[in-house]
């Protein structure tokens, strides 16, 4: 067995699995030992780790715009750009508003009239995205690596031309290339979308709307809603689906509904707009139920795809979905030996740190000597709309399908502590699905204040392979919301095991 390890490792660092490379191929030198493409989440924390583990490594990315294109990006990428990090200081922002109103119940005497500005926080939102931009830069420098400033494409199977801002090419030769571009929101074909905005303009707007569409169910959509409404704005979501959050446990869909119809958003299921018209009161929005809103911003949260299309990646063999994501294989290696991919442009899990795991796995399997695959299970996530939801593990309904046995359903939904005194209305609520027979805790959720802060400690429980027992007896922190976890004594449901019905 051993052996038989050894001779698959050699193989996958030399690139010679599955394709006829001779040995002597091997000696051919190359301009870099790696050469990534896009330098988000993904692409700089394989090209550091890469580097640190001696390899010659040359990255390229877009020139900086907070706004993206096929020509403009910027170090750091998405999340930091225009993603994660400017998404969660408007989240931060937005939720000043009705704390400020909540701590009038706790003493404040608020008297005067508050104001918020809008280009106060934009200008400081700015100013953090480009220093981060900076720190990024600087961690590539210091890990050795080689920045490009230009647009990456595939020419060869150890070959990548960079076309800089003054339209010169540079052309390089690397052992390996791995493809990092990350994806970008997309517009759905409806008369009038060019009147539409996508994330990376709601981030940077010259204005905050007072009236807005949100078109979309997804967290993207979800969160604008929170960040706009908090802000003052009116806020409407339009969304295809009875509850919004396709894929997160049906219970915790109905909360995260129920508390932005708390906070004032206006919800529209099973809708989706028909047609954008721009009238001289802002933009006119039909929707395909025969309403009519007239607002300053239209948010389409529609999705996003995988940046492949400029990579010339079909014309080098290297196998798409139907999506345009790069297909790979486990260790992240597309059907041509030498070419990788990692993170959104793959459409596996698109988060930032699963591209990041994705990254750190592919410099260990390719430069570290250990074949590394990253392990999906258990990856804690986080809805940052107001209040939060955060999730690990399997929902209910995947429980179910999932199910061997029986699954036990333990929830507490209680009034937070500060809605006591401050009167808001607005209810908790945690959950755990647990294995009846081996006790294992499956899944956990929480839609409630600081939900994402209180489930990644969950998530290691989880990857422990807790049991509802551990969980009992771990003692609380008290008074904290968190010890709801802890103390969930009785089952709310215990779901039958039903055997898959047969044709007998
Ligand atoms: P990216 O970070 O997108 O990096 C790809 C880079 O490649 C970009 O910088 C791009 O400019 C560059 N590039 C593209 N084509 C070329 C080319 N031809 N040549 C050179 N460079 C190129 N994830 C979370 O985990 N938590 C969150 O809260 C969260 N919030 C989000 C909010 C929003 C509004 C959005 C849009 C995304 C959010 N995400 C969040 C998702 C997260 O940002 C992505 O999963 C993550 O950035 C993916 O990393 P990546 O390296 O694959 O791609």
């Amino acid at each position: 067995f051993s052996q038989t390890l050894i001779m698959s490792r050699k193989m996958l660092i030399d690139g010679e699995a599955n394709n006829n490379i001779s040995n002597n191929e091997e000696e051919v030198q190359y301009d870099f030992d790696l050469f990534v493409i896009g330098a988000g989440s993904g692409g700089v924390r394989a090209s550091r780790f890469s580097a640190q583990y001696g390899a010659k490594v040359g990255i390229c990315e877009l020139p900086f715009h907070p706004i993206s294109s096929e020509v403009l990006g910027g170090v750091g990428g998405t999340c930091v750009i225009r993603g994660c990090v400017p998404k969660k200081i408007l989240v931060y922002g937005a939720s000043f508003g009705p704390e400020l109103e909540d701590a009038r119940s706790y003493g404040w005497e608020l008297n005067e009239k508050i104001d918020f500005n809008w280009k106060k926080l934009l200008h400081k939102k700015t100013e953090e995205i480009v220093r981060l931009t900076g720190i990024y830069k600087r961690l590539l420098s210091n890990a050795g690596v080689k920045l490009f400033e230009g647009e990456g494409k595939v020419v060869g199977s150890n070959e990548v031309e960079v076309t800089q801002l003054d339209g010169t090419k540079l052309c390089y030769s690397a052992k390996h290339i791995l493809v990092a571009t990350g994806s970008r929101a997309q517009r759905p074909d409806i008369p009038g979308q060019e009147l539409a905005i996508t994330s990376d303009e709601a981030l940077s707007l010259d204005e905050l709307p007072k009236r807005v569409v949100i078109l979309g169910g997804g967290y993207i959509a979800v969160e604008f809603a929170s960040i706009w409404r908090g802000m003052g704005s009116t806020v409407d979501l339009c969304f295809r689906k009875e509850l919004p959050l396709r894929g997160f446990d049906d219970e915790m869909r109905a909360v995260v509904a129920r508390n932005l119809e708390g906070r004032k958003v206006n919800l529209h299921p099973q809708t989706t707009l028909s047609e954008l018209v721009k009238t001289e009161d802002g933009i006119t929005v039909r929707t395909d139920h025969g309403e009519e809103l007239v607002v300053d911003a239209v948010l389409f949260a529609t999705g996003r795809i995988p940046n492949t299309k400029r990579l010339n990646l079909e014309a080098v063999g290297v196998e798409l979905d139907r999506t345009g994501a790069v297909k790979v294989d486990e260790y992240s290696r597309t059907n041509i030996p030498s070419i990788w991919a990692i993170g959104d442009v793959t459409n596996r899990m698109n988060l930032t740190p699963v591209a990041l795991m994705e990254g750190t796995l592919f410099a260990k399997t390719v430069f570290g000597g250990q074949l590394s695959k990253p392990d999906y299970s258990n990856i804690p996530c986080a809805v940052f709309c107001i209040p939060p939801l955060s999730v690990v593990g399997l929902s209910e309904e995947q429980a179910i399908e999932q199910a061997k046995g029986d699954i036990l359903v333990f929830t507490s939904g209680f009034n937070p502590m500060k809605n006591t005194i401050s009167g808001r209305q607005e209810k908790t609520l945690m959950k755990l699905i647990v294995d009846a027979e081996t006790d294992k805790v499956l899944g956990a959720s929480m839609c409630g204040p600081d939900a994402a802060e209180i489930m990644q400690g969950i998530a290691v429980a989880l990857k422990c392979g807790a049991t509802k027992a551990q969980f009992d007896s771990t003692v609380g922190i008290h008074p904290s919301a968190a010890e709801e976890f802890v103390t969930m004594r009785s089952v709310t449901r215990r779901i039958a095991f039903s055997k898959p019905k047969t044709n007998l």
